[in-house]
């Protein structure tokens, strides 16, 4: 007895490391398709009758062959949820200690579980984000751990599909990587209005290294060779990424000055939750993006703010920014500004700088985007935004070359 309790208190010291560190909480289908699934064990007491229960209970509950971690999972709470006495619990977690850290399991990581016989738990393998397996396996009596370390396979991946709500949203659910759909939104969001230069329906593709496991899983990504959305083609060249014509995307005003995953195409927009969305006129002078109160507002090229006021009129909180070459853009309606922007701040590209609001005359969240030049407004869309470089001679041949790559992908 006082022996277990000993072992109770060495368990707690444990558990207290193995918290994972992940604040998501993420439950996927095949999650709940097996939660309450798991079988009843009955680790203390061998005897003849308790197994009776087990068999009887195991033919009408499938055993979870394997599980996805959630976030607040300990080792504990894992071993716990697969019915596994503490005795025999303190014993994998020891084991499990000797080869790997708390900071090895993770959210989302799979576990694969296997049974014996008698359907008790006999070998555990956990996948970590690195790629490797810890593999805890019953022998004899106890269990022991060891780390498996598996090789990565890099492979071209590529993925396509047509926007059904959001570019960001879209991908998503096609299953591409988030740092590849944000690595994207970034190349394209120079030449990309995100929220009214893209319609339903409208065609991308994305083509980049990835490093999967033996089973396929993508655990790491490298460089976009290609993305496409419309007729918007960028490729990778010398580490940086070109259009078609071999000119840098890099320009000098964004065409989103906003979070553009956010952003949802217009057409559904327009008699939706948010204010219809006005597209440049002279009158108007701005075009407008519907997006959540709160969205981050970013800079749309390098400049010094000129302008910052509270309450004016029908543009409520806004911002004006100078950039070179004549330009000048404009923000309006923010609900609040971001901290250091003061008038005569130097702004950098993408640079926060305020949050989408319905301050002045707005009927609901939207950004008012301006574009000035010399002093008079211009239609952000149309205006012909300079890429920051482009390629040309034995470059551009071998540029060129490079591209037919992924013309025949
Ligand atoms: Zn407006």
């Amino acid at each position: 007895m006082l022996k277990y309790q000993k072992i109770g208190i060495a368990f707690v010291g444990f558990s207290a490391v193995l918290v994972i560190f992940n604040n998501s909480k993420k439950y996927t289908d095949h999650q709940r398709d097996i939660q309450g699934n798991v079988p009843v064990h009955f680790f203390d007491d061998h005897s003849d009758s308790n197994h009776q229960r087990f068999i009887e209970n195991s033919t009408l509950k499938p055993r979870p062959t394997s599980i996805e971690i959630e976030s607040g999972s300990t080792l504990k709470t894992i071993f716990k949820d697969l019915n596994i006495d503490e005795a025999q619990a303190l014993d994998m977690t020891i084991a499990f200690c000797k080869v790997a850290s708390a900071k090895s399991l993770k959210a989302g990581q799979t576990i694969e579980i296997h049974y014996d016989d008698q359907q008790f738990v006999s070998k555990m393998v956990f996948h970590t984000k690195s790629g490797n397996h810890i593999i805890l396996e019953k022998k004899g009596e106890s269990f022991i751990a060891q780390r498996q370390v598996v090789q990565l396979q890099k492979v071209l991946k590529k993925f396509k599909g047509s926007i059904d709500s959001s570019f960001y949203q879209t991908a998503q659910r096609l299953g591409v990587p988030l740092k590849i759909i944000k690595e994207s939104v970034q190349i394209l969001s120079y030449s990309v209005n995100f929220q009214h230069g893209i319609q339903y329906g409208d065609h991308f593709e994305i083509v980049f290294d990835a490093f999967e496991n033996d089973q396929g899983h993508i655990l790491k990504t490298g460089d976009i060779h290609y993305v496409s959305l419309g007729q918007h083609k960028f490729y990778r060249f010398n580490e940086q990424y070109y259009n078609g014509h071999g000119e840098s995307v890099v320009r000098t005003l964004l065409q989103t000055p906003l979070e553009a995953s956010c952003l949802k195409v217009t057409s559904k927009f327009s008699s939706g939750r948010f204010h219809p969305i006005k597209k440049y006129t002279r009158a108007h002078k701005g075009v407008d993006f519907g997006a959540r109160t709160g969205t981050p507002i970013k800079a749309a090229g390098n400049g010094i703010i000129v302008k910052k006021a509270y309450h004016v009129g029908g543009y409520g909180n806004f911002i004006q920014i100078k950039h070179g070459s004549g330009y000048q853009t404009l923000y309006a309606h923010m609900s609040k500004f971001a901290q250091n922007i003061h008038v005569g701040s130097k702004v950098k590209q993408g640079q926060l700088i305020g949050y989408v609001g319905s301050t002045g005359l707005a009927t609901g969240p939207h950004l008012h985007y301006e574009v000035i030049l010399n002093n008079c407004h211009v239609d952000p869309q149309k205006v012909k935004m300079f890429p920051t470089g482009h390629l040309s001679g034995r470059q551009k041949k071998m540029f060129d070359h490079h591209k037919r790559r992924f013309e025949t992908l």
